[in-house]
């Protein structure tokens, strides 16, 4: 057998046993622990850290939900599952999982409805002004491209980005109430406990597991089902060498030890498929505050590639897998404001023509795409890449600045989106597309609904949402 694969025959006695095993506590390990465990199954968590969290805790703790949330409706906005399909469908890569979006969008009422009841709190407010997390205990925000081109006339718009009540980066109080609410449930947790390998039949059912723990090994017999979901593998260099290289080009690559593809890799030991294993989330967060859409963005030939009033992680996705991941913001002295991240001037000049020299951009390049935008832009409109309105003006007033959106000096943040292949249920398939008997995942570890364009909020929200079906299923077991 695949090596990350033990025979039973190897197994001399079993340190353990559960109905259902869950390896690894980020916030899709929680939410699978937490179905399984509360439908009576006996159910185990290993966790290799010294406590759960994973990325999870280090995130922004944005849940992308909608189709009439309760805290949607507080706010005043109007939603439905319909539109919310057509939004998903249109944004999430080149082939979006039509099944997956479908029952997300579906059961989005209740899955936030299932948040609100593990104790995590949001605040019946609207914030309007950022992408992503706020910089207020709000509860509401946009967290994807909803109001920009092309995605305005294919959906009607509604914010869809759901904060936990904290100010700024909620993902710790997120994960410190998910991991409270598996601490109350029948679920028992093991920590510094690092799965090794999967317990195959020759059938190639999974029947248990083996993890490592200060040198001890332990192994657990499985009478139901394993969940893997351990992350995704943005610390992984060989995987990113192997599947998405210019990822490892990205300054900031957060993200838990944890992430490093090893339960990705036990289930590839055990015959899984693997799918959008180039799908990553980058994100160039350089037009917040919004009054920096205002800028164009150009790369290093000087010309626009985007529309700048689109969501962030389109920016840097774009950016980088299309641009080299060498762009710049050219603004004028009437709309520069400081970037409200670690972005920096990387050049100045009195007319579009020095800065262009300064950048060191192909002679009249920048200058030819300022004239047209301006031009346009005076009328009020840009019909090449079609920003809203509200963020055309002309870029006349000197000196003019170029932000560096280069990945040698600006903030690209980074976290895989692919990995194992599963279906509603999170079973893993194989790649002739049948369940591995015994096996799922969800999370990070698995493929989710965003594989190649990102909305923050996806990856919680799908991760949540899938690795509650995964708990489920894993009960109802092989
Ligand atoms: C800066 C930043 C901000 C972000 N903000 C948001 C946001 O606002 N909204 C959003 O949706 N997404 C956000 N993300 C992405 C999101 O945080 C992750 O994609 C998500 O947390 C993954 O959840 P998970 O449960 O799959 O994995 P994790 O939370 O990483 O949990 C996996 C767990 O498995 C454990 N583990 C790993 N291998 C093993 C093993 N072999 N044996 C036992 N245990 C193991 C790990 O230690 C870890 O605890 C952000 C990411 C970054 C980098």
């Amino acid at each position: 057998m695949a090596s990350g694969v033990r025979d039973p025959r190897e197994i001399r006695s079993w340190d353990d046993e559960v109905d259902v095993l869950v390896v690894g506590l980020g916030a899709a390990g929680a939410a699978a622990a937490l179905e399984a465990s509360r439908a009576g199954a006996a159910t185990l968590v290993l966790e290799r850290a010294g406590g759960g969290g994973g990325t999870s805790a280090m995130s922004g703790g944005v849940l992308y939900l909608g189709g009439g949330t309760a805290l949607q409706k507080a706010c005043g906005f109007e939603d439905s599952a319909e539109e919310m399909f057509k939004y998903l469908m249109a944004s999430s890569g080149l082939t979006p999982d039509e099944a997956k979006i479908r029952r997300y969008c579906e059961d989005s009422v209740e899955h936030y409805a299932w948040v609100v009841a593990q104790g995590i709190p949001f605040k019946s407010t609207f914030y309007h002004g950022c992408s992503g997390e706020p910089p207020t205990d709000d509860g509401l925000v946009w967290s994807g491209a909803e109001n920009a081109h092309p995605f305005r006339d294919v959906a009607r718009p509604a914010p869809r980005g759901h904060v936990p009540q904290m100010t700024f980066q909620t993902g710790p109080l997120l994960m410190q109430k998910l991991c409270a609410a598996v601490d109350a449930s029948p679920a028992r947790v093991e920590t510094n406990h690092r799965c090794v390998a999967l317990v195959q039949e020759p059938d190639g059912s999974i029947v248990g597991a083996v993890a490592e723990s200060f040198g001890r090994t332990r192994s657990v017999r499985v009478r139901r089902g394993v969940v893997i979901t351990t992350g995704g593998f943005i610390l992984n260099d060989e995987m990113l060498a192997a599947h998405q290289p210019l990822a490892a080009r990205c300054r900031l690559r957060v993200a838990a030890d944890g992430d490093d593809g090893s339960g990705i890799r036990l289930g590839i030991a055990a015959g899984a498929d693997t799918i959008h294993m180039d799908a990553a989330s980058i994100s160039l967060p350089v037009t917040q505050p919004w009054g920096l859409k205002r800028g164009v963005l150009v790369n290093a030939q000087g010309q626009r590639f985007i529309n700048e009033d689109t969501y962030y992680g389109r920016l840097g996705e774009r950016a980088l897998f299309h641009h080299g991941g060498r762009a710049w913001l050219v603004v004028d002295d009437e709309i520069f404001e400081k970037p409200d991240y670690d972005f920096a001037l990387a050049a100045v000049g009195e007319t579009p023509g020095e800065l262009e020299r300064e950048m060191g951009l192909p002679p009249g390049s920048l200058e030819a795409t300022l004239a047209l935008y301006n031009r346009h832009a005076a009328r009020g409109c840009d019909p090449v890449f079609h920003k809203q309105p509200e963020y055309v003006k002309p870029l006349v007033k000197p000196p003019f600045g170029a932000i560096g959106c280069s990945t040698d000096d600006a903030l690209y943040a980074a976290f895989t989106l692919g990995g194992l292949r599963t279906d509603l249920d999170g079973r893993v398939l194989d790649p002739e597309g049948q369940p591995i008997a015994g096996l799922f995942a969800a999370g990070r570890a698995s493929s989710g609904i965003a594989v190649g364009s990102y909305s923050s909020g996806l990856s919680l929200g799908d991760g949540t949402f899938f690795g509650r079906c995964a708990g489920r299923a894993a009960v109802r077991g092989r």
